[in-house]
């Protein structure tokens, strides 16, 4: 992993895990938070599951064969990986090595069996955020109007998401997407206090003896 002692006075990425039951909300506040934050880079996965007509080969997923994806995970190329709604998924490594090295914080949406395992690798950079539903019946609305899944892909995300919601205590903050206003704003003052909380180990330091040597 990138090491920051090789570079004095910059603070460490955060790894921001955003984890969530399907339909929760959780890929809006991503994608508003990129767009919004150039401090931010996408952790973009790897996965076993057919493209979807709106999604594009390295922008929303590398899309493998399960046999190229047994392949790289063979070779260590990621960081995690899991078996989610019965399909593989994964973190590359590298371009989370290198947006850290840089100094750049790294976004991830990924489940929640992809978050223990990257929390139990890194868990001095990792701030794990669990986006709950305001109800089920919220849920099952969202998951309804999203026309692109078969019901059958449906049925099996409502199913998966009691278990989920079960782990919410795994998370150092949990947040209710009743307003979607209000979770994003709730997910960027949570993200801005982790970096102030880095920045008091790296940057402050070298400030307090620039401030005491004038
Ligand atoms: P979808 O098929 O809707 O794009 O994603 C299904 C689930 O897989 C979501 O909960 C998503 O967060 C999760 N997921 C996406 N990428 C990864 C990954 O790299 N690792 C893990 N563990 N889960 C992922």
């Amino acid at each position: 992993m990138a090491d920051i002692a090789e570079n004095p006075g910059r603070r460490r990425g955060v790894m921001l895990v955003l984890a969530a039951p399907s339909g929760a909300g959780k890929s809006t506040i991503a994608r508003r938070l990129l767009a919004e934050d150039p401090m931010i880079d996408l952790s973009i996965s790897a996965t076993t599951r057919g493209r979807r007509k709106s999604e594009e080969e390295g922008i929303h997923y590398f899309f493998l064969t399960p046999e190229a994806f047994m392949e790289k995970r063979d070779a260590g190329a990621f960081l995690e990986w899991a078996a989610v709604h019965g399909n593989f998924y994964a973190t590359p490594r590298d371009a989370v090595e290198r947006s850290l090295a840089a100094g750049r914080d790294v976004l991830f949406d990924i489940d929640v069996q992809g978050a223990e395992q990257l929390k139990r690798k890194m868990p001095e950079d990792v701030v794990g955020i669990f986006v709950l539903p305001p109800s089920m019946e919220a849920l099952k609305a969202r998951l309804n109007a999203r026309a692109e899944d078969s019901k059958a892909a449906m049925e099996v995300r409502l199913a998966n998401a009691t278990g989920e919601i079960a782990r919410w205590h795994d998370y150092e903050y949990v947040v209710i997407n009743d307003d979607l206003d209000d979770a994003y704003d709730l997910v960027r003052s949570i993200l801005r206090a982790e970096r102030a909380k880095r920045e008091y180990k790296s940057v402050i330091p070298h400030h307090v003896e620039a401030l005491l040597g004038e």
